[in-house]
């Protein structure tokens, strides 16, 4: 057995080099060790041929890589020993940032490294080298989340030949986006889906392949329950929620929406309309199949002896099936951050979050496309939008949600082009835009006579049909701001299923709920 280990430090300067000076002769002392080098090794070709070079030049058949960023490295070291002839499986590597960060006396760190090295040489040492075997892999993946993203990814792989199962725990495809009205930066339908690789045109949510590809099999009201196996080869069960309509027989001639009694707050409009008991949310919603909910139905019956074709199933129960499947795309998007309580949200019908504006301004929407005041059906002259509610707060979270100011940038253009004598106010920490094309809003906002303010949020007190904003100034002066409306600009959390999904799955979540990438 001949161990080499790779000494790299965080930097190619002599100070670098000094720092791990002392952990480099500690591996010359370790056990069945034949070769240590010391040096600089990045991702880079140059470096990983200098890297196999060594590997050859030693014969080493077991290394270890002691380096700052092992998780972004050691996939391509490992690679570049196979190329050598080593067993990509015998090259361990371990994360010596700490004490490349320390100050060079900091003994602590140096001992914690030399640890972690002696550690990674007894482990390398006592492996049984297993030969690599070719084994088939299932030629399917399963994609969790039917949003925009997870339709993009079924489409995608679908057109690569792969079988796809997409699964949505709602009713219904597309996620937010058909909610959103328009798109920025090109403005164009929410449905609309930019072209990508090779396509010319653009295409509509509705028209999505996935509806139509026979490699697609769509699995809504859906969720995973287990995943057993490796990658290339998985089972993953899957509960699915009845439908009440048979798909397979549903011709969605919308005979049984038009017999329906039942209503409810139509969730597409948040609540903002009414839809039936049996239901499609929108013109351009996939499948073009009814959701049945018989909690808000009050003649299912009827419905069954309406439909022509004998689809309603009243009989429909839950049920498990168990999928194989090579590979996991998680794209199970976000979730709104609720603002209940916060600046007069839920208590008065004109605080507003940027999804309901969205739903106001859209078109199809419950209005019509009109901007409209619920409480008295009075356009507003004055619109205030309140950027970080939920964001940017020790309160609530600490991160920035990164699209809301882009949101509001966009309603405000909105509003300015179609009314352009009403008055739209963002107050903001400061106005956070980072995309392509995404500054030219900011400017032709500032063109439209969009105000921008800057000053910290503090609290809303009605004032006669409107709202009085108080404020702290850049200055930490008291001010106030008066609308019409105030709409919240509401950041993004993490659904409340990815812990269980994340668990299920073996994904590390970060602090805030997140799913980890891995780098
Ligand atoms: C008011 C507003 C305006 C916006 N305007 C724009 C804009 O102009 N331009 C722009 O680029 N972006 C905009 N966005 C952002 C845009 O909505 C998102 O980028 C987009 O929705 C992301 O798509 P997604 O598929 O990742 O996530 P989502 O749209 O959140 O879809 C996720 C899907 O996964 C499903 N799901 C979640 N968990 C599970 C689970 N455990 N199992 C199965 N299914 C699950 C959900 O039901 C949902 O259907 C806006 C957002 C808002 C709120
Ligand atoms: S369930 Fe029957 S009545 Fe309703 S849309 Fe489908 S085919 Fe028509
Ligand atoms: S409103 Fe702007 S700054 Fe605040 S969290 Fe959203 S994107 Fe970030």
């Amino acid at each position: 057995m001949r161990i080499g280990v790779v000494v790299s430090p965080w930097g190619t300067g002599p100070d670098a080099t000094a720092k791990v000076g002392g952990l480099a002769a500690y591996a010359e002392t370790l056990p069945d060790v034949a070769a240590v080098e010391s040096g600089h090794y990045g991702p880079g070709e140059e470096d990983l041929n200098r890297f196999r070079e060594w590997v050859k030049g030693n014969k080493v058949d077991r290394i270890v890589l002691a380096s700052c960023r092992p998780r972004l490295f050691k996939e391509a070291y490992m690679r570049a020993a196979a190329d050598e002839g080593v067993n990509k499986y015998l090259v361990e590597a371990i994360d010596i940032s700490q004490l490349c960060a320390a100050d060079a006396k900091d003994k602590a760190a140096a001992e914690k490294a030399k640890i972690l090295l002696r550690a990674a040489v007894n482990r390398v040492g006592s492996l049984e080298e297993v030969k690599a075997q070719r084994i088939p892999v299932e030629q399917a993946a399963l994609v969790i989340g039917g949003g925009l993203v997870g339709m993009e990814a079924a489409t995608r792989l679908a057109d690569q030949g792969y079988r796809v199962h997409l699964v949505e725990q709602g009713p219904f495809l597309g996620g937010k986006t058909p909610q959103l009205g328009t798109c920025f930066p090109s403005m164009d339908c929410g449905n609309c889906i930019a072209p990508l690789g090779g396509e010319l045109h653009r295409r509509c949510m509705y028209r999505s392949p996935v509806a139509v590809s026979p490699n697609v099999e769509l699995h809504t009201l859906s969720s995973l329950k287990k995943l057993v196996g490796v990658i290339g080869n998985f089972r993953a069960t899957i509960e699915t929620m009845p439908r009440y309509i048979d798909q397979d027989k549903c011709i969605g001639c919308g005979v049984c929406t038009e017999f329906c009694q039942g209503e409810a707050p139509n969730e597409f409009d948040l609540g903002l309309s009414k839809r039936k008991a049996v239901y499609i949310p929108s013109n351009m919603s996939l499948p073009r199949v009814p959701y049945l909910d018989l909690e808000h139905c009050g003649n299912p019956e009827e419905l069954v002896e309406a439909c022509p074709v004998g689809a309603i199933d009243l009989g429909m129960r839950p049920r498990e099936e168990t999928l194989k499947v090579g590979t996991v795309i998680v794209a199970t998007g976000f979730e709104m951050f609720d603002p209940k309580g916060m600046y007069g949200y839920g208590e008065h019908p004109d605080v507003l979050t940027q999804l309901h504006l969205a739903r106001l301004l859209d078109m199809s929407g419950p209005t019509g496309g009109s901007l409209t005041r619920l409480s008295d059906g009075e356009r507003p002259g004055r619109v205030l939008m309140v950027q970080c509610v939920g964001s940017r707060d020790p309160r609530t979270h600490e991160y920035c949600s990164r699209i809301c100011c882009g949101i509001a940038v966009k309603h405000a253009l909105d509003i300015k082009k179609r009314w352009p004598d009403t008055e739209v106010t963002i107050l903001h920490k400061d106005i956070r835009l980072n995309g392509k094309d995404y500054e030219r809003m900011y400017y032709e906002a500032g063109e439209l006579g969009v105000r921008l303010v800057r000053g910290e949020a503090g609290s809303l007190t009605s004032e006669g049909k409107g709202f009085a904003f108080a404020y702290k100034d850049e200055d930490g002066g008291d001010a106030k701001l008066e609308a019409d409306m105030v709409v919240l600009s509401n950041g993004m959390e993490a659904g409340p299923s990815n812990q269980a999904l994340a668990k299920a799955i073996g994904l590390d979540v970060n602090p805030d709920g997140f799913i980890n990438e891995v780098n």
